[in-house]
């Protein structure tokens, strides 16, 4: 099914011939203009392709928001952000502007951020070529497999890197480089020159949906924060001065590159890439920014939409047994965070059981963060103040460590039934706890 519709959408843009291959970098100037190709990559790993997706490019600036990755996890977060700002620059990618006062880029997707991030790379341990080889082999990391630079594409930039020189000579003055500018910028463009496929991109994509970790290889490649950071900035800055267009109408934290590449993260989700070589005013691929538009319209991936899913977090909340060996059960369900905790609160303060056993079941419970784990703890753990027994359900092991905090673990057990028959202790009974104990 995904197949299909991957060829058919490919088949609607294929005929549009709008926009320039990037004029600037000679050797980009020279690949086939016709070239196309999607990739939608799971959280697990599964690729679902459509054209040339094996077709070998160079990165550009999508390298820019997994060099910033790296950075972060090399230099730590201070470090980083005392030279680079998060805002958007509202300007062209190779603009030359630098916040007043203190010179620092405005943000790392645009060229004088990624210069600068680029020497934020181990910046005091390592050598400059060894710099450049910690930044191929996490590029490579995030994609799964070893990728390897276009020396020929590398030596055309190079010649022609006025501006990008001249960006650089500016971030020295500001010393906001510390070292020589043109063994920056030469490493920057080195890391520009990685060759990748759509097929790499869309995995590297996924590693950053899926929190970091890289689907094929199961290696946490940075931390989970760290793609927090590394997404947010996507979502506001990624796609040069077009950011506000589509962030609304695409609405998938993306990164383009002037050679034609584009991917997408849905956090959760997929990571996708396309790769289609002519270029729009803002420098994003004119057949990649339609294909994108369609996938997120079609298959319903902008961030913003979300499901109506707290609802059916308590599946049922029903009473087995009976007389002195009622149990209230609650049976959870689905992925619960803040939300699904502040239901399963509410539900138990409207129900107010006074049952003298409470079940909490957690059986078809797929995943529960942090947050959601405490609160529910909190919640049953009133339940014992108010002198319900409380069992947990959780085969699964979602609550590891089911203390509350006061050191009195909750018993868990495999299945419903053994909560349900295991014989009563004699609890003490406060009576049935009103509404004003439980909602201070
Ligand atoms: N190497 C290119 C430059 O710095 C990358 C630009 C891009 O892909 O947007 O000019």
């Amino acid at each position: 099914m995904i197949p299909d519709y991957l060829e058919e959408v490919l088949g609607n843009v294929a005929s549009d011939a709008t926009g320039e291959l990037a004029g600037y970098i000679p050797e980009l100037a020279a690949v086939d203009p016709e070239r196309l190709g999607a990739v939608f990559a799971t959280v697990d790993g599964h690729v679902y392709s459509a054209g040339d997706v094996d077709a070998e490019f160079t990165i550009q600036s999508i390298s820019k928001p997994f060099v910033y990755a790296l950075a972060l996890a090399d230099s730590g977060f201070d470090a980083v952000l005392g030279k680079v700002g998060v805002e958007p620059s509202g300007e062209a990618f190779n603009q030359i502007s630098l916040e007043e006062g203190t010179g620092r880029p405005f943000n790392p997707m645009i060229n004088a951020g990624a210069i600068t991030v680029h020497s934020l790379v181990r910046s005091e341990q390592l050598a400059p070529d060894e710099r450049v080889a910690r930044v191929v082999r996490g590029l490579s990391a995030f994609a799964g497999r070893p990728l390897g630079v276009d020396e020929a594409v590398c030596a055309s930039e190079m010649e022609n890197a006025h501006r990008n020189l001249a960006i650089a000579h500016m971030l020295r003055s500001h010393d906001i480089l510390t070292e020589d500018p043109r063994i920056v910028v030469d490493g920057y463009i080195r890391q520009c020159s990685v060759l990748v496929t759509t097929r790499d991109l869309a995995m590297m994509a996924a590693t950053l949906a899926n929190r970091g970790v890289n689907p094929l290889t199961g290696e946490q490649v940075v931390a989970e924060r760290v793609v927090r950071q590394v997404l947010s900035v996507l979502s506001t800055c990624g796609m040069y001065d077009a950011a506000g267009d589509w962030a609304t109408q695409v609405g998938i934290p993306a990164k383009s590159g002037v050679s034609g590449g584009l991917i997408g993260a849905l956090p959760g989700q997929i990571g996708v890439a396309t790769f289609s070589p002519r270029l729009d005013s803002h420098g994003n691929s004119v057949r990649g920014v339609s294909l994108f538009e369609r996938f997120s319209t079609d298959m319903g991936l902008h961030v913003m939409e979300v499901p109506a899913a707290a609802r059916a977090i308590v599946r049922s909340n029903h009473v087995a047994g009976s007389g002195l060996r009622e149990v209230r059960v609650l049976q959870l369900h689905g992925g619960i965070r803040f939300a699904g905790a502040e239901r399963i609160d509410r539900e138990v303060v409207d129900t107010a059981p006074s049952e003298p056993r409470v079940v909490f079941d957690l059986t078809m419970v797929s995943s529960i963060d942090d947050v959601a784990r405490r609160m529910l703890l909190e919640v049953a753990r009133r339940l014992r103040v108010e002198g319900r027994e409380v069992y947990l359900v959780d085969p699964e092991a979602m609550i590891p460590d089911p203390d509350p905090g006061d050191g009195g673990r909750f018993e868990v057990v495999d299945d419903l039934d053994q909560a349900v028959s295991l014989p009563h202790e004699v609890v003490a009974r406060n009576g049935r706890p009103g509404a004003r104990e439980w909602n201070p």
